[in-house]
């Protein structure tokens, strides 16, 4: 199984789950066969109990699952049948092993964030990527991994060291970190700014995780200059820079990232330029 791991930084609302399920589209336009894994830290079981003035509208899955709207986007975009357990939220962790805990199944080990918790995160993703969800048998090639919430909070700092141990043990070729960021533009001096999404990657180095892409969200596209600059600073290479910029319909981010041979630049780091079609995204 290889992974794609989406993240966000700067400001939450960014447009994580709208990038995520983008970039699958692609992918599946390439002949792979995807799923995903939507991953909300906070401490809710599920999304069902959550104001939907607050959280937005609560997304029901085949199972009877409740959960966020942003596996509604996953289903749409991808044509597929996601599983309550896609949506995995850190009460839905906690809840799990401390039913171990009660079990006995820790044979009198203090029970820790790490490594239980983290352990509980990495074989969630592992047992959940494997199922089906596309009506085909056998497991799809990739799973795209959304982490919920603003690099560097509170709350994601277990299910960011999950991540980073598992791409530890899965090795270079079977993981792909994209981070989504911010590039505001200030009024008064009109300049593409960098310097909050140079301060959220390199929050991210510092948890151990180096992103492989940026997808930078803008109004306009970014300038070659920005480019640069985001390159030199983020320690990514420039093809690797994604411009996603504000569009009227969100249908249009997957052609957005096919122009911008995004699909190429993935399956290299995936190892599956070799097993990929061309996309045929229209
Ligand atoms: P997050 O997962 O980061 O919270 P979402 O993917 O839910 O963000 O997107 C937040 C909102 O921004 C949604 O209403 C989505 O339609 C909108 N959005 C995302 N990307 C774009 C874009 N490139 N252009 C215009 N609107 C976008």
């Amino acid at each position: 199984m290889k992974y794609v791991v989406v993240t966000g930084g700067v400001v939450s609302g960014l447009g994580k789950g709208v990038t995520a399920s983008s970039i699958g589209v692609v992918l599946k336009a390439c002949g792979l066969r995807v799923t995903s894994i939507k991953i909300d830290p906070y401490l809710n079981t599920d999304a069902g109990t959550m104001s939907p003035f607050e959280h937005g509208e609560v997304f029901v899955l085949d199972d009877g699952g409740e959960v966020d709207l942003d596996l509604g986007n996953y289903e749409r975009f991808l044509d597929v049948r996601l599983t309550r357990d896609n949506n995995i939220t850190t009460g839905k962790i906690y809840q799990s092993v401390l039913d171990k805990e009660r079990r006995g199944d820790y044979l009198g080990k203090t029970v820790q964030v790490v490594p239980h918790i983290t352990d509980a995160i990495k074989n969630w993703i592992e047992s959940v990527s494997v199922i089906p969800v596309d009506g085909k048998e056998g497991p799809a090639d990739v799973c795209v991994i959304e982490l919920g919430g603003t690099v560097g909070d509170i709350e994601s700092m277990p299910f960011i060291e999950a991540l980073r141990q598992l791409y530890f043990s899965l090795g270079q070729d079977n993981f792909c970190l994209i981070h989504v960021s911010l590039i505001p533009v200030l009024g008064v001096v009109g300049e593409q700014k960098t310097k909050p999404t140079q301060h959220s990657v390199r929050e991210l180095r510092a948890l151990g995780l180096t992103p492989h892409f940026l997808a930078c969200r803008s109004a306009e596209p970014l300038l070659e200059g920005t480019k640069q600059k985001l390159s030199q600073f983020c320690h990514v290479s420039i093809g690797n820079i994604l411009n996603i910029h504000d569009v009227p319909n969100i249908w249009h981010i997957p052609l957005l990232l096919q122009n911008q041979n995004a699909h190429d630049a993935i399956l290299k780091q995936l190892d599956l330029i070799n097993v990929a079609t061309p996309p045929n995204l229209q």
